[in-house]
């Protein structure tokens, strides 16, 4: 999935809610801050959370130290289980193109940790 499908996707179940300013609708992929290999287990989370009974409020979701973070409003614990789920796919999912073929999360020359699969820490 690319970054103009998850925006499809997004306009398909009518955005997602800031939960920071609740009067706002996310329907934009560039609000998800990692790259477009975690967007299809993404996707696969939203539609789960959605059918726990998730009111679509988000705070926020990022990468950080080589694994996502999915932050929402008011959760249950099966939602939190779920996204401790999706956590732990990020660790195993290449963020550049989404291969699960010998990802390894490591620094970059730059110093920066990140999650890729072998033939993207090539490029
Ligand atoms: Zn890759």
């Amino acid at each position: 999935m690319n970054s103009k499908e998850f925006d499809n996707y997004l306009e398909s179940i009518g955005g997602l809610v800031n939960a920071y300013k609740v009067d706002s609708i996310i329907k934009d992929r560039i609000y998800f801050d990692f790259s477009d290999g975690w967007l299809d287990i993404t996707k696969d989370l939203i539609e789960d959370l959605i059918k726990l009974g998730w009111n679509k409020h988000i705070f926020q979701a990022k990468e950080k130290f080589g694994g996502g973070r999915f932050y929402i409003g008011s959760s249950s614990t099966e939602m939190d289980e779920r996204i401790m789920k999706w956590e732990e796919q990020t660790y195993k999912t290449c963020e550049e193109c989404g291969s699960t073929i010998e990802v390894e999360t490591s620094a970059s020359g730059h110093g920066w940790i990140r999650t890729v699969c072998s033939s993207c820490r090539k490029t």
